[in-house]
């Protein structure tokens, strides 16, 4: 992985760091930043939200649905939750056991089927029936951690959010743009490179890009475009670190 550092500008090193800056002009955080900002955005100028959705309501529920579940799945189970049930009072009224039958194919549904009712009251008695629009009120609803309130604040009410899942956490250590020790730490740094009214879009295209070409397996860092070009004479495999990223199954991270 590329260092971090920046450039000794010493009077007797600055031949040489200007000679390393020409070989390869991403040794900086920063200078990957930008570069990666900008590719990304060629790569993927639409930013679609992958969770199907009618409103912030249906989103948050969408979104809590994904915990440990692919987004594809979760495309296919919601028609069927939101036939029976589109807003929080409705959703209240349904037994939890319809819910949790209703779930069933993405997997944790007793945990979900009861955080969903359980929210749905409390958006009901609490709320007035609305997705309330602080992280705050978001993160003390029962099955919403940071990471959902990020996604709910970023795509329904577009409030500058930068949620890390898998994807993002993996690519922003195999990019050299964070250490990578926990995913609050992940974010923070994120936070940090990238100016704040990038954020909502960049996430998704990081997710996009991951999806598409970077696994946890099998990649030693070579393997594509943007690694290739920010880390031309990269040998050793870098490996994601070992931080946990879900801690309640439910609240992701
Ligand atoms: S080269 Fe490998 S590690 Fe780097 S972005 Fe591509 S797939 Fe991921």
């Amino acid at each position: 992985m590329g260092s971090a550092k920046s450039l000794s500008l010493e009077p007797n090193s600055l031949w040489f760091a200007t000679s390393m800056e020409r070989a390869n002009p991403f040794r900086t955080k920063a200078a990957r930043a930008v570069y990666l900002d900008r590719r990304l955005a060629e790569l993927y100028p639409e930013t679609p939200v992958p969770l199907a959705h009618r409103d912030a309501y249906t989103l948050l529920l969408a979104v809590l649905l994904s915990a440990q579940c692919t987004d594809q799945r979760v495309n296919q189970v919601t028609p069927a939750l939101f036939a029976a049930a589109t807003t929080p009072a409705a959703m209240a009224a349904l037994p939890v056991a319809r819910i949790a039958a209703i779930i069933r194919p993405c997997g944790l549904a007793p945990q979900k089927a009861k955080a969903i009712s359980a929210l749905s009251k409390i958006l009901v008695e609490q709320h007035g029936g609305k997705v309330p629009r602080t992280f705050a009120e978001l993160e003390a609803l029962p099955g919403v951690g940071h990471k959902t309130a990020s996604v709910v604040m970023a795509q329904a009410f577009g409030v500058p959010a930068f949620p890390v899942d898998t994807h993002i956490h993996r690519l922003a250590q195999r990019w050299g743009l964070s250490s990578g020790r926990s995913v609050e730490q992940t974010e923070r740094d994120l936070k940090a490179l990238f100016p704040q009214e990038r954020w909502n879009q960049l996430h998704l295209r990081i997710i996009f890009y991951g999806r598409e070409h970077c696994t946890a397996r099998g990649c030693d860092g070579t393997a594509c475009e943007l690694c290739r070009t920010l880390f031309p004479t990269r040998k050793k495999p870098v490996r994601p670190g070992s931080a946990r990223l879900v801690r309640d199954p439910l609240k992701r991270a």
